[in-house]
């Protein structure tokens, strides 16, 4: 059982400085379980905790991990230069709580975008001996071919890479329309091999990282959720 004064508890999950949570919890602002408690000095078990800040229910969590429907024109890295980034579409609390990519989307592509304050998470998410599918949807400005196919499947030489990367799966859905499956996430993997392979990327999507899909997220663009353990599971 772990027990933390209500001060601490908020700023542990990003509502803010000491301070300032010591300010909304005497201002009456938050309730734990149902109950409105004034003083921040009151101790709390935190399992299973469930407070509210302004009326906006919440849950103790020691870390968060996020599935965001990146749209386009943000931008994954920490400090964005073109678009604003993709912390933007979520609550403040959560650059409170130094949430950060897992990996990255090139800023015009849209699609699933997993999100933590859990290093050591994200760290063996983004490693490169983690040889989890990713599928992407790719417009392509030239039409699909078998060639095209039979390239990527076969593997296309890619500048700085010693060998060539070739894709797990990619099938034609349209005629101008590829779904590509890479084990890999080199930096724009996805559209560099097909450029390697004549064609072009004109946009591109992220519908799934291992089993977890987006479309079973139920989000639209620009929304985000919690990951539970049983769809974390999904990522193996
Ligand atoms: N490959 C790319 O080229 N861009 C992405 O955003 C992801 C994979």
């Amino acid at each position: 059982m772990s027990k933390q004064s209500l001060d601490r508890l908020l700023q542990s999950q990003g509502f803010g400085t000491r301070k300032y949570c010591r300010t909304l919890i005497e201002d009456g602002e938050v309730a734990v379980n149902g109950a409105v408690h004034d003083n921040y000095k009151t101790l709390f078990d935190t399992n299973d905790l469930v407070f509210t800040v302004f009326d906006e229910e919440w849950r103790y969590r020691e870390h968060v991990y996020l599935a965001l429907y990146k749209p386009a024109n943000f931008e994954c890295s920490r400090k964005p230069s073109h678009h604003p980034g993709v912390l933007t579409l979520l609550p403040e609390q959560f650059t409170w709580r130094d949430v950060q990519p897992v990996g990255r989307l090139d800023h015009d592509t849209t699609g699933l975008l997993l999100m933590s304050d859990d290093g050591p998470f994200i760290h063996a998410q983004s490693s490169p001996k983690r040889h989890v599918p990713k599928v992407y949807q790719a417009t392509t400005a030239e039409p699909v071919t078998d060639e095209l196919i039979a390239q990527l499947l076969a593997g296309v030489q890619l500048h700085d890479e010693p060998a060539p990367l070739a894709a797990l799966v990619c099938e034609k859905r349209g005629e101008n329309l590829l779904e590509i499956v890479l084990e890999q996430g080199k930096y724009h993997q996805v559209k560099r091999m097909l450029a390697a392979a004549g064609n072009h990327c004109a946009a591109l999507h992220r519908s799934a990282i291992g089993s977890l899909e987006l479309a079973s997220l139920g989000l639209q663009e620009g929304e985000w959720c919690f990951l539970e353990p049983e769809q974390l599971a999904l990522l193996a």
